[in-house]
């Protein structure tokens, strides 16, 4: 599996990575946003509706392996995919958005991904 980031100097390979293989099209997805850096897709698990994840098309592992430059290109997307998450549903009134990096921080997934769970006054934890 071959892909460039945007940069044509930079290829990566990534051979076992579900999400390498997502941004390529070759595992399904539903697809909530993408752009030449992010790709923001629905999460399988749906903690709670609408559970959208939004990763690097370049392959990091975790928030350690981030440059500056990537991380402003990234966190510069989040809040307007955030509003539109929003945007789509009245019954959304806030939102979690979570990041977990390394196995004792719950990372399941080794390519770094940003958690973004709407959140309902109908949620059970509501008080
Ligand atoms: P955790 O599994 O503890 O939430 P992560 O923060 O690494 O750890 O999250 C990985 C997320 O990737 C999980 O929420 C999981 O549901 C999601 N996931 C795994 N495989 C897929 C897939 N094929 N499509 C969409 N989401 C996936």
């Amino acid at each position: 599996l071959r892909y460039t980031n945007g940069n044509e100097s930079e290829v990566m390979k990534m051979e076992d990575c579900i999400f390498c293989k997502i941004i390529a099209g070759e595992i399904p997805s539903y697809t909530v946003y993408e752009d030449d850096v992010v790709k923001a897709f629905l999460d399988i698990s749906q903690n709670t509706p609408g559970h959208t994840l939004v990763i690097p098309k370049k392959h990091v592992k975790d928030i350690f392996e981030y440059d500056e430059d990537l991380a402003a290109e990234v966190f510069k997307r989040i809040p307007k995919i955030a509003r539109a998450i929003k945007a789509s549903n009245p019954d959304i009134k806030g939102m979690n958005v979570m990041n977990n990096n390394g196995e004792v921080a719950y990372q399941s997934v080794f390519h770094s991904h940003w958690h973004l769970l709407p959140r309902y006054s109908s949620d059970d934890d509501f008080k």
